[in-house]
């Protein structure tokens, strides 16, 4: 019987990545591309949408010319979906779109089924079937990077919330309000345990500049401030995840992103913060652990989408 292969897209701020992937989760073939959605054109709706169509276009038909056998590609985007509709509603880098019927226009095109969805809902159904959440009913996944991003699967189900924009969690209100986050609230956790805090953080309290993987190789080296900025991180970490549990009491955690490198260090307080603000009948009962895709969740999850 010839295998099911599907095309999973991952859409970066500067990349798109692409691989086609059988059922099992093994990459057949990946490429990478240097490609920008976000140039200033793309304030004006129909431009935007044409400059979309035509990035995505090119990125993805060489890979479907390869492998004829592809049944559909599923594609982590970022921005807020009606997947019932199959219309973007909105994306912070491109403006101009709303309400864009993405998957019917670009399938058509292409003329294959093409299903998007938020990137980081994506990325999370990716650990889920291929990585950290295997045979676990639900997880709840969380990024590490310029934000926090989120995404979560409730028995067996990738949820996005009745418009899209449901595991907000980088501005649940878990942090000191000491410093206001980028969607105007203070308080919020990316304001603490994104990888941009942490450089950020670690700058105020040391007058040095460093990236957070400066900080990470700082702290092995058992440079205080990267020590307190981390372990702070951390503890913010396991206060979000205590109220997430609680309010949906999914046992099984997964973090990627670029501020994973410092697990050493986050891991021992976000467990600590964890237990310490769970109910009683929770504690010890969550598993928290490193994302074993890495990168790869992205272009996973959009295959996995195709094989849903
Ligand atoms: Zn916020």
């Amino acid at each position: 019987m010839p295998e099911k292969l599907a095309l999973g897209v991952d859409i970066g701020g500067t990349n798109i990545r692409l691989a086609v992937v059988d059922e099992n989760g093994t990459v057949v073939d990946r490429s990478r591309q240097e490609a920008r959605l976000s140039r200033h054109d793309a304030n004006e709706p129909d431009a935007a949408a044409a400059l979309v169509l035509d990035v995505m276009d090119r990125a993805i038909r060489p890979m479907l010319d390869r492998h004829p056998a592809v049944q559909g590609i599923g594609i982590g985007f970022p921005g807020f979906f009606d997947v019932h509709q199959g219309l973007l509603l909105s994306s912070p880098n491109i403006p101009g779109l709303q309400d864009f019927p993405l998957d019917a226009m670009l399938g058509k095109r292409l003329a294959c089924p093409v299903q998007a969805q938020n990137d980081a809902s994506v990325a999370a159904l990716g650990e889920f079937r291929f990585g950290a959440g295997k045979g676990a009913p639900s997880l709840l996944h969380l990024t590490l990077g310029t934000g926090v991003g989120g995404g979560v699967v409730l028995g067996h189900q990738l949820y996005t919330g009745d418009g899209g924009m449901a595991m907000e969690i980088g501005h649940m209100h878990v942090a000191p309000d000491d410093r206001i986050c980028g969607c105007g609230a203070r308080g919020c956790l990316e304001t603490w345990a994104s990888a941009t805090a942490v450089a950020e953080r670690f700058a105020a309290l040391s007058g040095k500049s460093a990236d957070a993987r400066d900080v990470t190789q700082l702290a092995d080296e058992g440079d205080q401030h990267a020590l307190t900025v981390l372990h702070d991180a951390g503890r913010t970490l396991g206060r979000a995840i205590a109220e997430a549990v609680k309010l949906l009491d999914i046992r099984r955690v997964s973090i990627s992103g670029g501020l994973t490198g410092a697990w050493n260090h986050l891991a021992p307080a976000l467990q600590q913060e964890l237990d310490a603000h769970l109910i009683p009948p929770l504690v010890g009962k969550i598993e928290v652990l490193r994302s074993s895709l890495a990168d790869d969740a992205g272009i996973l999850g959009g295959a996995a989408m195709v094989f849903d």
